[in-house]
């Protein structure tokens, strides 16, 4: 019996990145898996690669930064699976580090959108099915970032703070559903994000990032049922950008 054996996943920015980890790691631990990011081509080769395992894969394309595409993916994978077991709000967009006052109204609202109210809003929507099954797993992806403020980064890290927030509010509310809410905050991840946030050439250039698969391992012990003693916390995945070790 594998980890995840029978359980339906849906997971959002999984074009690439951790998201595409998550998803893959997903599929390995024997789970179907539902995945959604803009990138249509992107979508299919991932749902191609998790569809060869025990589960099966479909993916949506949809853009989080539109309420009507949010309510669209959890209502096909609902009706595709017939239920979600572990929901894992993943995508995020970073912005290049610029003081609020300098900010770009619009660019703030776009992160707000895309990295905190879609995750919200996605819950909301995934949430009925979940209370009728008495069951769940949702896994919010935060940051090192959300844990403290830092000049240039208010949008993104009011973000990340919000989502360990939001994971404590809806943990509280489920709780006695049987559903469990938690939030993973990453150090630094190899990513195609992140090199293009940081202008990075990745883990040639800095051995200390971590692999995306080092946090799908954990996604994978908190989406199964061997995770039941965690819900409404933050756990903080910072692998050598621990402050213990810098
Ligand atoms: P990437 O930029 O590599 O991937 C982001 C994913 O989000 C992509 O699949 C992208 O797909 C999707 N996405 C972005 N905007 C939208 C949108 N409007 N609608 C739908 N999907 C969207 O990010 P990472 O893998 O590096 O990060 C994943 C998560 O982990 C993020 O929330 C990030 O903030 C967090 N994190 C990452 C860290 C790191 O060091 N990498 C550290 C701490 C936290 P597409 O472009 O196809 O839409």
């Amino acid at each position: 019996m594998q980890r995840l054996e029978g359980k339906v996943a849906l997971i959002t920015g999984a074009s690439r990145g951790i998201g595409r980890a998550i998803a893959v790691a997903f599929g390995q631990a024997g789970a179907s898996v539902a995945v959604t990011a803009r990138s249509t081509q992107a979508l299919e080769t991932l749902a191609t690669e998790v569809g060869q395992g025990r589960g099966e894969a479909l993916a949506m394309t949809a853009d989080l930064n539109v309420a009507a595409d949010i309510q669209r993916i959890a209502d096909t994978a609902l009706n595709r699976f017939g239920r979600i077991d572990i929901l894992v709000n993943n995508a995020g967009i970073v912005h290049p580090r610029v003081d609020l006052v300098d900010f770009d109204p619009a660019l703030w609202r776009q992160v707000i959108d895309v990295n905190l109210v879609a995750a919200a809003m996605l819950t909301k929507a995934i949430l009925p099915s979940m209370i009728a099954n008495q069951s769940g797993k949702i896994i919010n992806l935060s940051s090192i970032g959300g844990r403290r403020g830092d000049k240039g980064r208010s949008a993104y890290r009011v973000t990340k703070a919000g989502l360990i927030s939001l994971t404590e509010s809806v943990a509280a509310e489920v709780k006695p559903h049987g559903i469990d809410a938690v939030c993973i905050c990453p150090g630094g991840v190899d990513t195609e994000g992140y090199r293009e946030a940081f202008g990075s050439r990745g883990r040639t250039e800095n051995p200390k990032l971590m692999r995306p698969q080092e946090i799908a391992s954990l996604a994978v012990f908190l989406a199964s049922d061997e995770s039941s003693a965690v819900t409404g916390t933050a756990i903080d995945a910072f692998g050598s950008a621990n402050p213990l070790f810098t």
